[in-house]
């Protein structure tokens, strides 16, 4: 290096809550691939003391530890959490009370809890996303667009059936945004449901919701608008969960720069 040209910046160390899982092995893997993260911690209580290698495929010479103490011994800069509601409420406060930046895939939280998110992301940041795969923010806009020219609207989520949360963070977070861009909705013409639940959940301002879970699936929402004489389908597919990392990728980076709480990758992706 010439005296003059400035160092390359230091590699962002991350942490993994919830390594063991699904997706958390998948981010482990996507963290350890950029030349710009350092995967530095991983935890899953129920696999802990285990070799990241052997759980996650990640050649790197780390142990999954039981709690987040790691991250504070590991020096982590952002944390990235996919387990599960109540885990995750609580990984998430305790990043706040550690000024450690958090990542969030983890799906199921209320108004409140993202109130009290708010309230607590003070000395780092938050960024939570129900869904990280930028076709599926697409849809949503698209979806959102789309509102006003409807009168009526149903989303059907089709997910794997390991999936314990319905309907999907996606679906909830697409019926409020079509529900704000526009007042304007049909009743439901229903009057005998022969089989309780046929007409599916009673999403916001009436929009109504239906969760598919079956074997095979990944993460599939397909949102149906339809007026005088025409529809209109609007379908997203993740077959694979590599299909978020670019997403959570994005985030673990960006975060840094966005204060408090940001729901949703909408901003970081100048929609
Ligand atoms: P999963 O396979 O069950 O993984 C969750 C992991 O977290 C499990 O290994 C679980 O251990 C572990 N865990 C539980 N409590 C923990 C704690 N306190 N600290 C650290 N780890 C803990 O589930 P998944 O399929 O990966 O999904 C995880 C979450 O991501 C779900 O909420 C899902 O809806 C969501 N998701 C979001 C997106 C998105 O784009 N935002 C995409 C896909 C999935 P045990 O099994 O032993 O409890």
């Amino acid at each position: 290096m010439s005296p003059t040209s400035s160092p390359l910046p230091s590699p962002l160390r991350v942490g993994v809550f919830g390594a063991g899982g699904r997706m958390g092995a998948t981010v482990c893997r996507a963290v350890a691939d950029d030349p710009h993260l350092e995967l530095v911690a991983a935890v899953d209580p129920h696999h802990s003391g285990l070799d990241l290698r052997q759980v996650t495929g990640v050649d790197q010479p780390l142990q999954l530890a039981a709690s987040g103490e790691a991250f504070v011994e590991a020096g982590v800069q952002v944390a990235v959490d996919f387990t599960h509601v109540e885990a995750g409420r609580e990984n998430l406060y305790w990043l706040a009370r550690h000024g450690i930046h958090g990542v969030v895939g983890t799906t199921g939280f209320s108004e409140e809890d993202y109130e009290g998110f708010r309230q607590k992301f003070t000395d780092s940041n938050c960024v939570i996303a129900p869904n990280f795969a930028i076709g599926a923010i697409l849809m949503m806009r698209f979806a959102e667009m789309a509102a006003p020219y409807f009168e009526t609207a149903e989303i059907i989520e089709l997910h794997h059936d390991k999936k314990i949360d319905a309907p999907s963070g996606t679906a909830m977070l697409t019926a409020e945004r079509m529900a704000a861009a526009s007042s304007d909705w049909a009743t439901d013409p229903t009057t005998d449901v022969v089989v309780p639940g046929a007409r599916g959940g009673d999403g916001p301002t009436g929009i109504r919701m239906h969760s598919v879970r079956m074997r095979g699936m990944v993460a599939h929402q397909e949102v149906m608008l339809g007026t005088a004489g025409q529809t209109l389908t609007i379908r997203h597919d993740s077959y694979d969960r590599s299909s978020f990392m670019p997403g959570v990728v994005l985030a673990v980076k960006a975060v840094v720069d966005r204060p408090g709480v940001t729901v949703g990758l909408d901003s970081l992706l100048d929609l």
